[in-house]
């Protein structure tokens, strides 16, 4: 992936997958350099676009929501996730 490449479109405030970009001909394109505080979702599909860089701000709240929703952490190498895993691995039997 190169950091030009578009993963995503943006129109009037909502973000679209490739799949399913906005026929307006006014949409941005959404580059996979682009840092955002959250994973933008596809106002079509709903799916993540996880394809974007994320601000330090954006990794804490993907790591938290994922958490309180009990789902794994969609974060590519998050800090938070290897925070805990070291720390797992500091204190032997609770590693999972
Ligand atoms: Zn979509
Ligand atoms: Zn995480």
């Amino acid at each position: 992936m190169k950091t030009y490449d578009v993963v995503g479109w943006v129109y009037d405030g909502e973000t679209y997958c490739l799949s399913h970009p906005p026929a307006k001909i006014s949409k941005g394109p959404i580059f996979a350099d682009s840092e955002w505080d959250y994973y933008p979702v596809c106002g079509e599909c709903w799916e993540r676009i996880d394809a974007v860089s994320l601000t330090g701000d954006g990794v804490k709240y993907e790591h938290e929501s994922a958490k309180e929703h009990g789902v794994e952490c969609p974060v590519d190498s998050c800090v938070f996730c290897r925070d805990e895993s070291r720390r797992a691995a500091l204190k032997p039997g609770e590693v999972k």
